[in-house]
This record gives C-alpha cells, sequence and structure tokens, in this order.
C-alpha cells in the first residue's frame, strides 16, 4: 500500500501548524513546529509570493496529512460530504473525525493516528463487541469500542489512563482507561477538530 514517506515534523512544518503526528512528543516543548515555526528546507525563510491555489492547496494537504490519507481516499470523503445535506467542508471534516482510527487515537489508546491505525490492523479492539480490523470504519453515536482482556498487556495500552488524564478526552467521546473502553456519545461537531483548518478553501479547490 502507498504511504507518505516524508519524516512527520517536515509535514507540520510544511503546512505551518502542528499536526499531531507524533504522540507524545507533540505536546513538549520537543515539537519541532514550535521550535523552528517556517518551513523546512535551504529556502524556508525566503518570502515567496502564494497564489490563491497554492494556499487552497496548502489547507487540503494539510487535512489530508493529519488524517494520514491519500489523495483518493480523500477525494472519496470529499465526494461523500458534497452528496450529504449541509455544509460540505464541515461534512467532510466531521466524516473524516469519526474515522475509527481517528477516534481510537482521540479516547487516548494510541499516541497518533499512525499508531492507531496499525493497532486496528492487528485487530486490538472490538466495536460494539465485535471484532473489528478497519480503520476507516466510520463510528456512530452509542458505539462501544474495547480492548479485550487478553489484549490488554500490550505496552501501548497500558499507558491509556496515563494519556486519557493528560490530553484529555472530546466532549463527543466517553473513555474510561482502567476499563480499556470508549464509548461515542455524540457526533463530533466543527468545533472538536483540534488543528486549525479553513475547510472552506478545500471545497474551492475541488469545486475548480
Ligand atoms: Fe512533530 Fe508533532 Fe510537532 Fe508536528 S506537532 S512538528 S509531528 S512534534
Amino acid at each position: 500500500m502507498a504511504k507518505y514517506t516524508d519524516a512527520k515534523c517536515r509535514q507540520c512544518r510544511r503546512e505551518g501548524c502542528k499536526l499531531y503526528l507524533k504522540g507524545d512528543r507533540c505536546f513538549t516543548e520537543k515539537c519541532s513546529q514550535d521550535k523552528h515555526p517556517f518551513p523546512p528546507g535551504q529556502h524556508g525563510h525566503a518570502r515567496k509570493k502564494v497564489s490563491e491555489y497554492a494556499i487552497q492547496l496548502r489547507e487540503k494537504q494539510k487535512t489530508k496529512r493529519a488524517y494520514g490519507l491519500l489523495e483518493k481516499q480523500f477525494r472519496g470523503y470529499f465526494t461523500r460530504a458534497e452528496m450529504q445535506k449541509g455544509v460540505t467542508g464541515t461534512n467532510l471534516l466531521i466524516l473524516l473525525e469519526r474515522r475509527l482510527d481517528n477516534v481510537i487515537y482521540r479516547l487516548g489508546f494510541a499516541n497518533s493516528r499512525n499508531q492507531a491505525r496499525q493497532l486496528v490492523r492487528h485487530g486490538i479492539f472490538t466495536l460494539n463487541g465485535k471484532g473489528v480490523n478497519i480503520p476507516s470504519l466510520q463510528v456512530r453515536v452509542g458505539d462501544t469500542i474495547e480492548v479485550p482482556e487478553a489484549k490488554r498487556t500490550i505496552p501501548v495500552l497500558a499507558q491509556a489512563q496515563e494519556v486519557i488524564a493528560r490530553r484529555g478526552c472530546p466532549a463527543w467521546l466517553e473513555a474510561d482507561g482502567s476499563a480499556f473502553k470508549g464509548v461515542v456519545k455524540a457526533l463530533p461537531e466543527r468545533s472538536d477538530i483540534q488543528f486549525q483548518v479553513n475547510e472552506q478553501l478545500i471545497v474551492e479547490l475541488y469545486s475548480k
């Protein structure tokens, strides 16, 4: 399967904002975007004339990278968002936020969305009592995500309580680190998106 190979911190610096791709490091003073808040490379400091297209493109790339998606997958989400009622840009962000790998990351069972995706692929979680290994699955209100007892000894999961306490859990989810369980209490809202994004620019880019 194709995947991004660019260094993660480099992706944040390219987009000019924190995308939280490296787990706990993103919340410490070691964050490269905080230390070097300018684009990577020899000409990172150079002032460039930025076209309208470039601004729209960067906004799309930023969102795609934050959720670890490739162009085809991202475009698929946009098409679904367009077909739904309501504001396309908001629909797009909510569809992305409802991905199972994102929910597991937001619940604090993984350090990053990338790690959450790996854990899901390895069949570590159950969804409503049934084994699941599809990271792109869309969660619904009332869904319960759990780690079966036999799989709770995995080191990354052992830190779950600590991560939840430190990072907090968004209002639309409920996490119980000691029971290795999370519940989807409501659908996410626009204000629940973790990073700064102007989704209207993505809509404009794809509408050209
Ligand atoms: Fe690196 Fe995380 Fe900071 Fe991004 S937010 S630059 S991935 S440490």
